[in-house]
């Protein structure tokens, strides 16, 4: 029996008649041994986060019983939309449960008047935790059998390092293996995506928009058919539809273009997605929950030669350039190596690199949410040596890539993607160094990011 596990995003259980609607399609696939990824109800975790930081500021009590309040009746109206009685009852105790330990949680967290990262998982983990019941039930009520699990219960364990958490392969197969599979024969577990558990049990997550991750874990451990990863839209498209109206399908990509259009802000899938689906060969399909006669994305090893050059464009905003330069690093060796082991010990993710030939400066664009441990960590690794003197950064920059297993070989496509940004009259402030065959990416100014994405598209998807 062909096996699956299915991942629905937080649109596409956004409410009660879509939570319907995405336990029908599970349904309908029902032949097959499923496990189900859900997400939580769309909007939740950012209100989870923006709600954590007020308090750690000292937002007044009333104001977490008011934020609690407005979950418990979103919830618990989803509930009785999307699922009947008498499953009604098990999924209403568990929000309710889930509630009351969130107002705790908060309150802690009022109390100490500051939110570790450690914290900000625990008060995240509360979105998925509280839409995985809902999914569950609304699925018993169609006849289906199903029972809902954390991802840490179903057996992911990670590291500790919380709000970019990684799972430790050795354990999570081990549990996996043991807790999911089995169940898997005779009824459909629905588990939390994004969030998992460290060694000793403290609740961790994968990084936002993590759900996708967690399907793809699972995918691989459990070794199954195909990942779905069932969202908002047609598919893995040509740019992202937000900014260019003209942005179309794509059919079929390969493991590395959808790597790259994921790394380089594909929101459509998490940048950890494909990796462990490419290591089993396993082919991951994006899918719209809204239109599910399209057969989206197909994302595979080898892509069939469709003769484009390019397949997508994709923007990555909230990155920041930093420089760093200083006379001294002049002929002195090693120093790009300092500052990317010093990073990379403090976990910063380093998106991209760039030398300049005069050796004065160095230039690597990181995620904004790091920039203060950026500085800090590199003026600590130079400090009272006279070799980097200063480091700048601009905030209000994008990463624009050009993604398409065409581009190896063919002659002329960056002198193309040049000029059609030059012509949209857009500054490029930094080329990549050594990016992969299948890219091309380099940086703007935010502001900028529509009009260069635009007339790539053009170029490359609309004119070809
Ligand atoms: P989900 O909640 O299902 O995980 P996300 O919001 O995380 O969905 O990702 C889907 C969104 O990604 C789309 O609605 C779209 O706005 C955005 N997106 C950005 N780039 C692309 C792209 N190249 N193809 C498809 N969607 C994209
Ligand atoms: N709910 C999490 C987030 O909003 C994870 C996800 O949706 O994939 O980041
Ligand atoms: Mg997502």
């Amino acid at each position: 029996m062909q096996k699956l596990v299915m991942k629905f995003g937080g649109t596409s259980v956004g409410n009660a008649e879509r939570i319907r609607r995405a336990a029908r399609i599970i349904k309908e696939h029902g032949t097959r041994e499923t496990a189900v990824v859900v997400s939580a109800m769309g909007g939740v975790t950012d209100s989870l986060v923006e709600i954590a930081n007020k308090v750690a500021q000292g937002a007044p009590e009333e104001e977490i019983k008011k934020f609690v309040g407005d979950v418990r009746e979103k919830h618990i109206a989803t509930i009785k939309g999307a699922v009947s009685k008498p499953h009604q009852e098990i999924a209403l105790i568990e929000i309710e449960r889930l509630c009351t330990e969130l107002e705790k949680v908060l309150t802690g967290v009022s109390y100490v008047g500051e939110l570790t990262p450690r914290s900000l998982d625990y008060i995240m983990s509360f979105g998925e935790r509280l839409s995985a019941p809902i999914l569950s039930e609304a699925l018993n009520s169609m006849g289906a059998k199903s029972k809902w699990y954390t991802g840490f219960e179903a057996g992911i364990v990670t590291d500790s390092s919380f709000g970019r958490a990684s799972p430790i392969w050795s354990e999570t197969n081990k549990k996996v293996l043991k807790v999911l599979k089995p169940r898997m024969k005779d009824s459909i577990p629905v588990v939390t995506g994004f969030i998992a558990g460290d060694a000793h049990g403290r609740i961790t997550t994968l990084s936002r928009g993590g759900s996708d991750y967690t399907a793809a874990i699972l995918g691989a451990v459990l070794n199954v058919d195909e990942i779905w990863i069932w969202t908002d839209v047609d598919g893995i498209l040509t740019t992202d539809p937000m900014l260019v109206a003209e942005a179309r399908t794509i059919d079929v990509l390969s493991y590395i273009e959808a790597m790259e259009l994921a790394y380089f802000g594909a929101k459509v899938l998490h940048p950890k997605t494909i990796e462990p689906a490419m290591e089993r060969g396993i082919p991951v399909r994006v899918r719209n929950t809204f239109n599910v006669e399209n057969q989206g994305t197909l994302i595979v090893r080898k892509q069939r030669e469709t003769g484009d050059i390019v397949k997508a464009i994709s923007v990555l905003k909230n990155a920041v350039l930093l420089t760093i330069s200083g006379a001294g690093m002049i002929g002195v060796p090693g120093v790009a190596a300092r500052v990317f082991s010093a990073l990379a010990a403090q976990k910063v993710n380093i998106l991209m690199i760039s030398q300049g030939s005069s050796e004065v400066n160095i230039s690597i664009v990181i995620e904004k949410s790091d920039l203060e441990k950026a500085i800090k960590t590199i003026k600590e690794e130079f400090a009272g040596k006279n070799v980097v003197k200063d480091v700048q950064y601009n905030k209000n920059v994008a990463v624009i890539a050009v993604v398409g297993a065409g581009m190896q070989g063919t002659k002329g496509v960056a002198a193309r993607v040049f000029t059609a940004v030059a012509n949209a009259g857009v500054n490029v402030l930094m080329i990549a160094q050594g990016s992969s065959e299948v890219n091309i990416s380099f940086v703007v100014l935010e502001k900028d990011a529509k009009s260069a994405a635009k007339a790539l598209h053009d170029e490359f998807i609309v004119r070809k």
